[in-house]
C-alpha cells in the first residue's frame, strides 16, 4: 500500500536528519520534496500545496516541541497534517435503526457488490445485527448471481427479483422483506456504469428518495486516483452521501484518492477494502493510515485483525488437545486457515513497524501455505490425527496426491513433530525444560 509515496516521504524527511535546528531553508527544501511526493501520488496540486504551507507554518512557528529533533518534529507535523487531511477522527457507520437501510453507490467495477458482502459479514459478526442484502442491478443478471454467491459464502440472505426491471420497486420490496423477516440492516447493492451518466444518476437518486437510507455510501476504486475524487464529487452533488468506501487499497495504489477525497467532498472515509476476500475490510482510521503512509506500521490494526479471527471456544478445545497429545494435522490446517483469513502476508508484514521498509524487496509468497495445505488434504483422516502411522509407502502416496515430493512431505512431518513437542512443553509449564533444550 502506497509504497512509492512512503519511500519518497521517507527520503524527504531524511533531509532534516543531522540538522541541529529547523531553518527556513531546510524546511523549504524538505517540504518541496514532500509536495513532490504527494503530487506523484496523484494528490491534487492545490491540496498538496496547501498541505505543505500548513506544515511550514507550524514548523517555523514551533516553540513547544523544542525537545524534538528537527527530523522528528517534521515527521510529527507531516503525520498530524496527513491525519487531519484524511478526516482526523474515525467516523463509524450508523446502523442504529430497525431496520437501518444502507445504500451503495458508485461506478461499475468499483467494488460495490464485494463491499456489500464485506459489510454484511462485518455487521453479522457483531452478533446484534441481522443483515439482508438486496440486489438492485437490473441490467446485469450476473451481478444478481454474484450477490447470491457472496451471500451464500457469508451466510447472509439475499433478496432479489430477477424479472423485475424497476430498481426502486426492488429496493422498496427489499426493505419490506427485511421488516417482515426481522432483519435489522438492509444493504442495497445498485447498478453502476463505467462512467458517470445521467441515467445512472437519476436511477440512484430515485432509489435514494424512495427508501431514505440512514447511510448512503459511495464506493470508489482507489486505483483510479484523481478520477476517484472527480467521481466522488459528481455522486456527492446528487446524493449528498454520508461516507466513502475506498476499495482495492491492497494493490499498488498511489494514495492520491485516500489523501484527497475527504477534503474535496468533505465526507469521511468510513471503510477500506484491502482484498477480494470477505474478511478484507477495515474501519478507516485516519491516524493509523498516516502511520502506514509514513512507514510506521499499524500494530493496533494487526492485533485487531488477530482478535477478530480468534475464537475463544476453539482455543480452549485446542489447548485440551495439546495437553492430551491429540493435536493433529486437522487442527494445524484450521490454524493455517485462521492466519490466512487475517489477510495477505505482504499486508500483514507491513503493519509491523519498520518491517515494511525492511522487507520491501523480499518477495513474500502468498501461496506459502498452498503446499502444506495440499499435503494435509492428501492425508487420510487417520493419518491426520496419528501422523506416526505415515510410513514410506503412505508418504509416496501423499506426495503424489498433493503434487509434492516425498522430501516435502518428510519436511512437513518433521516440522509438525517439532511443533507438537514444543507446544506440549509450553503447555506443561515446561518453559524451563525448553530453555534447557535450547541450551540456555
Ligand atoms: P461492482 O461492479 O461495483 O459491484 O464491483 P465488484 O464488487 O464486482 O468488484 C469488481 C472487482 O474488483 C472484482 O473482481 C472484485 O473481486 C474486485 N475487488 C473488490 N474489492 C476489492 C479490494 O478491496 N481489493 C481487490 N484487490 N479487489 C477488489
Amino acid at each position: 500500500m502506497f509504497d512509492n509515496l512512503s519511500d519518497k516521504l521517507d527520503k524527504a524527511l531524511h533531509i532534516l536528519k543531522g540538522h541541529g535546528q529547523i531553518t527556513e531553508v531546510n524546511v523549504a527544501e524538505t517540504l518541496k520534496e514532500v509536495r513532490r511526493a504527494l503530487i506523484d501520488a496523484d494528490v491534487n496540486y492545490k491540496i498538496a500545496k496547501e498541505f505543505t504551507a500548513r506544515v511550514k507554518e507550524k514548523a517555523l512557528g514551533q516553540n513547544v516541541l523544542k525537545s524534538l529533533k528537527p527530523g522528528q518534529l517534521m515527521v510529527k507535523l507531516v503525520k498530524d497534517e496527513l491525519t487531519e487531511l484524511m478526516g482526523g477522527e474515525v467516523v463509524g457507520i450508523n446502523v442504529s435503526g430497525n431496520p437501518s437501510v444502507v445504500l451503495m453507490s458508485g461506478l461499475q467495477g468499483s467494488g460495490k457488490t464485494t463491499f456489500s458482502g464485506k459489510l454484511a459479514n462485518f455487521l453479522k459478526n457483531k452478533k446484534t445485527k441481522k443483515p439482508l442484502l438486496v440486489a438492485c442491478d437490473v441490467y446485469r443478471p450476473a451481478a444478481i448471481d454474484q450477490l447470491h454467491i457472496v451471500g451464500d459464502q457469508i451466510g447472509v440472505e439475499v433478496f432479489s427479483d430477477k424479472g423485475n426491471t424497476d430498481p426502486v420497486a426492488i429496493a422498496t420490496a427489499g426493505v419490506a422483506h427485511a421488516k417482515a423477516n426481522g432483519c435489522n440492516v438492509v444493504i442495497i447493492d445498485t447498478a453502476g456504469r463505467l462512467a458517470v451518466d445521467e441515467v445512472m444518476m437519476n436511477e440512484i437518486a430515485n432509489i435514494h428518495k424512495a427508501i431514505t437510507p440512514q447511510e448512503t455510501l459511495f464506493v470508489v476504486d482507489s486505483m483510479t486516483g484523481q478520477d476517484a475524487v472527480n467521481t466522488a464529487k459528481a455522486f456527492n452533488d446528487i446524493l449528498n452521501f454520508d461516507g466513502v468506501i475506498l476499495t482495492k487499497l491492497d494493490g499498488d495504489t498511489r494514495g492520491g484518492a485516500a489523501i484527497s477525497i475527504k477534503s474535496v467532498v468533505n465526507k469521511p472515509i468510513k471503510f477500506i477494502g484491502t482484498g477480494e476476500k470477505m474478511e478484507e475490510i477495515d474501519v478507516f482510521y485516519p491516524s493509523r493510515m498516516a502511520d502506514r503512509i509514513l512507514g510506521m506500521g499499524d500494530v493496533v490494526s494487526l492485533v485487531e485483525r488477530a482478535q477478530e479471527q480468534f475464537d475463544e471456544e476453539e482455543a480452549r478445545k485446542l489447548q485440551k488437545k495439546i495437553a492430551k497429545n491429540q493435536f493433529g494435522f486437522d487442527d494445524f490446517l484450521k490454524q493455517i486457515q485462521q492466519v490466512k483469513k487475517m489477510g495477505n502476508m505482504k499486508d500483514l508484514i507491513r503493519m509491523i513497524p519498520g518491517a515494511g521498509k525492511m522487507m520491501k524487496d523480499v518477495d513474500i509468497d502468498d501461496d506459502a501455505f498452498k503446499h502444506i495445505e495440499a499435503i494435509i488434504h492428501s492425508m487420510t483422516l487417520a493419518e491426520r490425527s496419528k501422523p506416526q502411522i505415515i510410513n514410506s509407502s503412505r508418504k509416496k502416496r501423499i506426495g503424489k496426491g498433493s503434487g509434492t515430493s516425498v522430501q516435502q512431505v518428510n519436511q512437513l512431518l518433521k516440522q509438525f513433530d517439532q511443533m507438537s513437542k514444543m507446544m506440549k512443553m509450553m503447555q506443561g509449564g515446561g518453559g524451563k525444560r525448553m530453555m534447557q533444550m535450547m541450551g540456555k
